[in-house]
């Protein structure tokens, strides 16, 4: 099967489309340089041409062109993800979802947006119109579209309380264009939501979504300092299981990364600081306030509504891969992990890979709800020396009990539970038969008998041809 480029863009020139080499090569990366593995292999990476439909029947024609052509399509939200994600491994077309940006329709709970709206401006809409906002939303809000948090996310500001987007309730519908001879529109629903959910858009376009909504609040920043990181991560547990107070974000963060890589908080932070950043509704702030008094080697450091807030980024930014990418400014050599400390003992296993790796991998936690119970998702920086010790940092998490969420590696099972999806593959063989959507990002498609215990990473053939 050879693409037939040229004949696809003349097929599709009058549709809003860009060939120069720079701006295709712009639209063709990620955040995949956070992982020094990823950017050693994938900075080469670009796609032929890219097309920015402005409606769902401009997708289902640039899909159905491209399907004739033989021409790989890797649908683009904002190009935030950091695995490598939306990089057009095999080059073909860049489908930018940019121009289907419209928040069709808002009601009690529940919001409908083309997959291509920025989550900030859902989420100003649906506060300007119903006093409601997002109840999950990535710390990249501002930038993120809510289709791309949806096929290529997992969860974030909003998780201490509501859980990540593969929970039950956290997407209510996903409707999208298939890729065949002619494209056809399936809206999911129930079960069905999770063909598609963190799939990479390897099984279909995604041009709108309907999400849950909660009443809006303007949440009070809170940072809380501590002597050690045993005692941040103590008070974090306790105030993530004060069920009557209501959060919307809580992370810690060892010591140094507060002083040195929070720049525009540095002033409240000292240098052995460890932190707990917190989301604080305002009716809630004074119970917050009160069970943070009974912890006595808890101090609060700053909070929003009573200190110079001015030109400083909300605690949000602090958190989720925000942490990474303020250190990432400071010292361009670090990198991250993300790991799972499952509960009951989740303090007890923060505690223990501290103790391993002291300041080669700082600590840093996103305490969220899964199942109703309260753990911990790591997100701790590395200082990155090789990729060797990379991987024997991550080996030694696993033999603790931490399961690690790779993201040095660009396809969906290495990234997860490094196991095939059989609902997603299923779902794919049904929705893109000739396997053009995003190649490369799903093993089981490229190579069902791949062995995920070798440990390596999966070269996706397709990879040289787009060199
Ligand atoms: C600083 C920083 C902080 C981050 N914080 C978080 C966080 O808190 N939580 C979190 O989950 N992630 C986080 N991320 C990752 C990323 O920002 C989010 O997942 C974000 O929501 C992705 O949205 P996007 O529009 O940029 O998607 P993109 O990066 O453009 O795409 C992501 C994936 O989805 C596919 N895709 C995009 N749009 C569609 C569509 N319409 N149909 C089908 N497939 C599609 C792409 O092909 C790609 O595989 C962070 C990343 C950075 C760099």
């Amino acid at each position: 099967m050879s693409a037939d480029i040229e004949g696809c863009k003349a097929a599709l020139a009058h549709l809003d489309l860009d060939d120069n080499p720079k701006t295709v090569k712009q639209k063709s990366r990620d955040f995949f340089w956070y992982s020094p593995t990823l950017k050693a292999r994938l900075d080469h990476v670009t796609a032929d041409f890219v097309v920015a439909p402005r409606t769902e029947a401009e997708v289902i024609e640039a899909v159905r062109t491209a399907f004739a052509h033989d021409v790989p399509v890797t649908t683009r939200g904002a190009g935030t993800g950091n695995y490598g994600q939306a990089m057009p491994l095999a080059g073909g077309m860049v489908l930018h979802m940019k121009h289907m940006a419209a928040v069709k329709e808002i009601g009690p709970g529940r919001v409908v947006a083309e997959a291509g709206a920025i989550m900030a401006e859902v989420d100003k809409a649906c506060r300007a119109q119903s006093g409601q906002e997002l109840r999950l939303h990535p710390s990249t809000v501002n930038t993120a579209s809510i289709g791309g948090f949806i096929a290529g996310g997992s969860g974030g500001v909003g998780s201490i309380r509501w859980g990540g987007l593969r929970d039950a309730g956290n997407i209510l519908s996903i409707r999208l264009v298939t890729c065949e001879a002619e494209p056809r529109v399936l809206t999911l629903t129930g079960d069905e939501i999770h063909k598609a959910n963190h799939a990479y858009g390897v099984n279909g376009i995604i041009t709108e979504v309907a999400v849950p909504l909660a009443p809006a609040y303007d949440w009070v920043d809170v940072l809380v300092g501590f002597e050690t990181w045993e005692g941040a991560n103590r008070y974090a547990d306790m105030v993530a299981n004060q069920d009557a107070i209501l959060l919307k974000e809580l992370a810690t963060v060892a010591a140094p990364v507060g002083h040195d890589y929070f720049l525009r908080h540095k002033k409240f932070v000292g240098r052995e600081t460890h932190l707990a950043v917190a989301m604080v509704a305002p009716h809630a702030l004074d119970a917050f306030l009160t069970v943070t008094a009974r912890d006595r080697r808890a101090e609060v450091l700053f909070r929003s509504d009573r200190d110079d807030a001015q030109g400083l980024p909300p605690a949000y930014e602090l958190a989720w891969n925000h942490t990474t990418l303020r250190a990432l400014r400071v010292d361009p050599s670090i990198t991250y992990l993300q790991v799972l400390y499952g509960a009951p003992d989740h303090v007890e296993k923060i505690l223990r890979m501290t103790e391993i790796f002291g300041d080669e991998v700082p600590g840093h936690v996103e305490f969220v709800r899964m199942d109703g119970r309260v753990r911990g998702a790591g997100l701790p920086l590395v200082r990155f020396t090789t990729e060797e010790r990379l991987e024997e940092i991550m080996a030694i998490h696993e033999a603790e009990g931490c399961p690690i969420f790779n993201p040095h590696r660009y396809t969906l099972e290495e990234g997860g539970m490094k196991q095939t999806d059989p609902l997603q593959l299923a779902f794919k063989r049904e929705t893109d038969p000739k396997g053009l959507l995003n190649p490369g990002k799903m093993i089981a498609w490229d190579d069902p008998d791949y062995d995920f215990e070798t440990n390596q990473l999966y070269l996706f053939p397709g990879l040289a041809a787009a060199s």
